[in-house]
């Protein structure tokens, strides 16, 4: 099955009742037995079943198995949200002592655990220059329990090569786990580059309408296994409302992220020729200095760009209100265009010294294409600064 057939059927079959097509939402948080042998087999393992809301749930099963066969990934579990899914995955697999070893751009909570709160439990972070390969490379070989990277970073759209990378984390016996998030499955398959871990925000891309929150990790069976043992006891289980949205928003993920490949492009083109932009970062402009690396492990180049205007940040706070066809909001991924700098949006969790430390571009703006029609999207920015240089 190729992808887009995926994000349509996979994953539902065992769960549909009654001769339904869709998967039903089991609003259900206990799961009752006759037989209370069978009861306790399911408690022990020894036989497959629900049991309690913060364990397992049909309706969240569904969803799981759709982004699982996405991804190539032998299991997969999720989460509430994007945030605890990561935080789920660090805290359960390592312990004080372990050492990670990530990048500068990584999105703003992930950022801030790395900085707060694993130091906080005995675990060191080492963060590198996001480009710097070699840095990257080197900090590993000083000892590393987990390679943590996300690629294209969120705004700042740079790439890491997960390929070679999760090579050298390898000869040092590390895990490499992968935020997909902006890419997609769509895009981009960590896993089969040599990734040990994918985890996504669902919240975004593959719910895809910004109306339901969730996160999902994939990988092998025994590291699933164990970050379920710990969720299952910390909590933060997605909620079945939450995967019914979720699993309905990727029937259509292939098509969407089609669309947003499409004008991403468009726009960081008509963005690269205008006048009062400074700097545009696309990973898919083939003269981005991303880009090559970007064509070897993506298949898209995905829905997100950000850019930086003439005249700094009074200029910016004016121009994004101008602008119709695009929330003014902290979220990415979705079918509407979506838009902020990025102190309002990616990175609102850090200070301003915390951004400055990772060299994050104040004046930078964070566009997120929607499905609209390209040349309407170029129109509006078109209109927006228009009014801007009249001024
Ligand atoms: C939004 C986001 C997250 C966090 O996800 P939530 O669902 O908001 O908790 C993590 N990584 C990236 C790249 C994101 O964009």
């Amino acid at each position: 099955m190729n992808s887009a057939t995926k994000s349509v059927w996979s994953g539902e079959e065992k769960y549909v009742v009654a001769g339904a097509t869709q998967v039903p939402i089991i609003q259900s948080v206990v799961f009752g037995y006759d037989d209370v042998e069978e009861w306790s087999d399911v408690i022990e393992g020894k036989k497959d079943g629900y049991i309690y809301g913060r364990y397992k749930n049909p309706t969240v099963e569904a969803f799981e198995e759709k982004v699982r066969m996405l991804e190539h990934a032998e299991a997969a579990i999720s989460f509430s949200t994007g945030m605890a899914a990561i935080n789920d995955t660090l805290f359960s697999l390592l312990k004080p002592g372990d050492r990670v070893v990530s990048i500068k751009d990584t999105y703003g909570g992930t950022n801030k655990l790395f900085l707060d709160f694993l130091p906080k439990f005995g675990i060191e972070v080492s963060l590198c220059e996001t480009n710097n390969h070699h840095e990257i490379e080197a900090e590993m070989k000083k000892g590393c329990h987990l390679l943590y990277l996300e690629t294209p970073t969120n705004p700042t759209m740079k790439i890491n090569d997960i390929t070679r990378l999760a090579r050298a984390a390898h000869d040092v016996g590390a895990i490499v786990m992968v935020d997909n998030t902006v890419a997609t499955p769509i895009n981009q398959n960590p896993i089969k580059l040599g990734a040990d871990l994918v985890v996504h925000s669902a919240t975004k891309y593959l719910g895809g309408h910004a109306d339901a929150m969730g996160g999902i990790l994939c990988g092998s069976t025994d590291i699933i296994n164990k970050v379920y043992e710990y969720r299952m006891i910390t909590g933060a289980p997605l909620d079945p409302n939450a995967a019914y949205s979720l699993i309905r928003g990727m029937k259509t993920l292939h098509l969407r992220i089609t669309r947003q490949n499409e004008n991403a492009y468009a726009v960081a083109k008509f963005l690269k020729t205008h006048p009062l932009v400074e700097e545009v970062y696309y990973p898919g402009l083939e003269d981005d200095s991303e880009h090559e690396l970007a064509k070897k492990q993506m298949s898209g180049f995905g829905g997100l760009l950000s850019f930086s205007i003439k005249g700094g940040m009074k200029t910016v706070n004016e121009f994004l209100p101008h602008l119709k066809f695009a929330h003014l909001a902290a979220n990415l991924g979705a079918v509407e265009t979506t838009v902020g700098p990025i102190h309002t949006t990616s990175h609102a969790e850090c200070t301003l010294e915390e951004r400055k430390a990772m060299g994050m571009p104040e004046g930078l703006i964070r566009y997120s294409t929607g499905i609209e029609d390209a040349s309407d999207l170029i129109e509006d920015l078109q209109q927006a600064f228009k009014i801007i240089e009249e001024k």
